[in-house]
């Protein structure tokens, strides 16, 4: 079950924030952390939490009650030069955040994703592939961590 929470922050330096949530159960507050774009090569750990299902992920300490959080999940990585975002559905529906976020062709506008601190324009970042599912976010990492062993990595210039 997708929990909704309002998440929408536009904080640039924090990639995740603290919030309140009420368990859709039993009713029981608990703060949980929610993630808003992780910068996998600079924070390993939480690329690690994110795979192994523990990022923006509720579980009720009173009745145990466990569901995904629908918020949106910016995912970046700088080394493999790819991104990735998630895009709870219900967030289609939201007409600010659709026209705040993309272009009519389907690409992100130029600091679309307020909660990501990279550059604006980078190209694979306004061609961020977006997903509507969490899990399908964790498999589309998997994917592209697993394609760039094929070829080695572009790099700058050689020593
Ligand atoms: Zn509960």
């Amino acid at each position: 079950m997708l929990i909704p929470v309002c998440a929408k922050n536009n904080d640039r330096m924090s990639s995740f924030h603290q919030i309140e949530v009420e368990c859709p159960a039993c009713r029981a507050r608990q703060d949980i952390r929610i993630w808003q774009a992780i910068d996998a090569a600079r924070n390993k750990e939480v690329r690690e939490q994110l795979i192994t299902g523990r990022i923006n992920y509720f579980y009720c300490s009173s009745c145990r009650f466990e569901g995904e959080i629908a918020a949106p999940l910016l995912y970046y990585d700088t080394e493999k030069q790819f991104c990735a975002s998630y895009v709870p559905a219900e967030y289609l529906d939201d007409e600010e955040y659709v026209s705040r976020t993309f272009t009519p062709d389907g690409t992100v506008r130029a600091g679309g994703f307020a909660e990501g601190g990279i550059s604006p324009g980078t190209d694979y970042f306004r061609h961020a592939h977006i997903v509507f599912s969490l899990p399908e976010l964790i498999r589309y990492v998997l994917f592209r961590e697993r394609v760039s062993q094929l070829v080695p990595p572009v790099s700058g210039g050689e020593p």
